[in-house]
C-alpha cells in the first residue's frame, strides 16, 4: 500500500506518506530480485482464489495522485509490473479536500486525462469511493451513491468493467461490506495490516503499508515474514 511517490512538501504533516522515487525504484527492483511478479488487484485474483501459485506482490496505490502516474509509473513499467490505483471518481482533477487541512498539503489528483492514461499504460484503476467519506457514517442511501456510483462513474470514464475497491480510511462494518459486495466489485482492500493469502475473504484483504521509513531490511522483513501479519 502507497500513497505517494516522491520527495515530501515543506510543511507537509504526515511526510512517511510519501516514498521517494529511489526507494520506491529499488523496492520494485528488490521483488523483482526476490522472484516476485508485481501485480495488479485483477490480475492477482486467481492466487488469492487459489487457483494460481506463485510469489506474487499487489501493488497499490490510494487516491489517485499525479505522482502515481508521473513518478510510479515510469518505474513499474521498467520492471514489466502493473499496479492497482484507487481512484475517487468525483475529485479527478482536483485535490485531497478530505485532509488537505489536517496534512496541511494539497496534493494534486490526477484528472480524467491522467485516470486514462494510467490505464492505457497497463495499469489497473480501482474505486475509491466518490469523495472519500468515511463510510460508517453514511446512510443507506450515500453508501449506494458513494460505492455503486463510484463504480459508475469510473466504468464511463474508461469503457471497461471496474472491480477492486478500496474503503477510504479503511472505515468499515458489515453495512459497508454488504454494498461494496452488492455493487459488484469482486475484492476490497483495508488498512488492517498484514499479508493477503489464499482463502481470505475478498471483500476484507489486508495490506502492507510501505511509507518512507521503510528502509530496505524492513521492507525484506515485511515481504517474506510475518513482521506484519504479527502486527495485524
Ligand atoms: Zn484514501
Amino acid at each position: 500500500m502507497y500513497h505517494n511517490i516522491g520527495v515530501p512538501p515543506v510543511g507537509a504533516r504526515l511526510r512517511n506518506l510519501y516514498v521517494r522515487a529511489g526507494a520506491f525504484s529499488r523496492q520494485m527492483f528488490m521483488l523483482r530480485l526476490l522472484g516476485y511478479k508485481g501485480l495488479s488487484m485483477s490480475a492477482a485474483m486467481p492466487y488469492l482464489r487459489g487457483e494460481k501459485r506463485g510469489r506474487v506482490a499487489v501493488i497499490t496505490f490510494d487516491d489517485g495522485y499525479v505522482d502515481t502516474l508521473e513518478q510510479a509509473l515510469p518505474i513499474l513499467q521498467k520492471h514489466g509490473f502493473s499496479a492497482t490505483c484507487y481512484v475517487i471518481s468525483q475529485r479527478t482533477g482536483q485535490y485531497n479536500d478530505w485532509d488537505a487541512a489536517s496534512l496541511n498539503v494539497r496534493k494534486s489528483l490526477m484528472n480524467d486525462e491522467q485516470v486514462r492514461a494510467w490505464q492505457a499504460a497497463g495499469m489497473e484503476v480501482g474505486a475509491h469511493s466518490r469523495t472519500h467519506p468515511r463510510l460508517t457514517g453514511c446512510t443507506d442511501a450515500e453508501l449506494q451513491d458513494e460505492i455503486a456510483g463510484s463504480k459508475t462513474d469510473l466504468e464511463k470514464l474508461l469503457g471497461q468493467p471496474v472491480t477492486q475497491f478500496c474503503y477510504p480510511y479503511g472505515d468499515l462494518d458489515a453495512r459497508v461490506v454488504a454494498a461494496t459486495r452488492q455493487a459488484g466489485f469482486e475484492a476490497a482492500t483495508t488498512v488492517q495490516r498484514g499479508r493477503a493469502r489464499a482463502g481470505d475473504n475478498a471483500m476484507l484483504l489486508r495490506r502492507v503499508l510501505v511509507s518512507g521509513s521503510t528502509f530496505p531490511h524492513l521492507f525484506i522483513f515485511k515481504l517474506l515474514g510475518n513482521y506484519e501479519d504479527k502486527r495485524g
